[in-house]
């Protein structure tokens, strides 16, 4: 029998459905990606009101249904309206959402998950000194999470410490290897020691303390390629929002 369920959760995606109705795609805290259905949120006096934006966080009663389920009632906790207002905080947030829907099945559900898409859009919201360092974090973080850590203390291969030397990373191996055994492999992006520095802090620093690192935007940049090219390697597929991202780099809009 359908039941009522209630979850914290928040609007990765959203979108209009004909004269009346929304369809959205929640995060959920207990059940992990759902897609849902407000209805009459268009109508005058909609009990909704704007509130199932994307980044919405919010408190969702839930009726289960059998392709969608549907919206009965909702309690904004913080609508992240920082991160709407700002073109480019915006842009970066959307790529952690997308991170986030790409990455799970319909309620999937992955311990760590949920509390670490809350307390980044929390930081992105505020000061940022650089929003790739958080973006990049955030993926490298969040396939972690998955069970995809990138292995970065020693050669996959060899098994050879390489602090400080350079390294390539290897794609499908999920992590990096030496200068002797890199021969004959495919899909390996070469890591200078900055960037192997780099990525071991951004894996180790909290969220709050990646949000006032600062590094030479050229490192930056080929940081956050790197945890794209690292992440896709395992959703087998690019993701929309991070082209943008790239290209509003790419122009210098920062
Ligand atoms: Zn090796």
């Amino acid at each position: 029998m359908a039941a009522t369920y209630k979850e914290k959760a928040i609007v990765l995606r959203a979108y209009d459905l004909g004269e009346a109705d929304r369809i959205v795609t929640l995060f959920t805290e207990g059940r992990g990606p759902v897609r849902a259905v407000a209805k009459g949120i268009k109508r005058t006096g909609s009990k909704f009101g704007a509130r199932l934006e994307p980044f919405t966080l919010l408190d969702v009663i839930l009726h289960e249904g059998r392709n969608l389920d549907t919206i009965v009632q909702t309690e904004i906790i913080n609508a992240h309206a920082p991160i709407r207002a700002d073109y480019g905080k915006y842009l970066f947030g959307e790529a952690m959402l997308e991170m986030i829907e790409k990455s799970l099945r319909e309620n999937q559900t992955i311990p760590r998950l949920f509390p670490a898409l809350c307390v980044t859009l929390d930081v992105l919201e505020g000061e940022v000194a650089d929003p790739s360092l958080l973006l990049a974090a955030f993926d490298l973080k969040v396939c972690a999470l998955i069970g995809y850590h990138p292995h970065l203390a020693q050669c996959l291969n060899c098994g050879r410490e390489t602090a400080g030397e350079k390294v390539w990373l290897n794609l499908i191996g999920g992590g990096v290897v030496c200068v002797n055994c890199r021969a004959g492999l495919d899909d390996l992006i070469p890591l200078a020691p900055a960037a192997l520095v780099l990525m071991n802090q951004l894996m180790a620093l909290d969220m709050a303390a990646i949000s006032s690192s600062r590094v030479s935007p050229a490192l930056a940049v080929e940081i956050l390629s790197i945890a794209f090219r690292f992440s896709e390697a395992f959703l087998e597929r690019p993701l929309r929002s991070r082209a943008v991202v790239l290209n509003y780099l790419e122009k210098g809009a920062l």
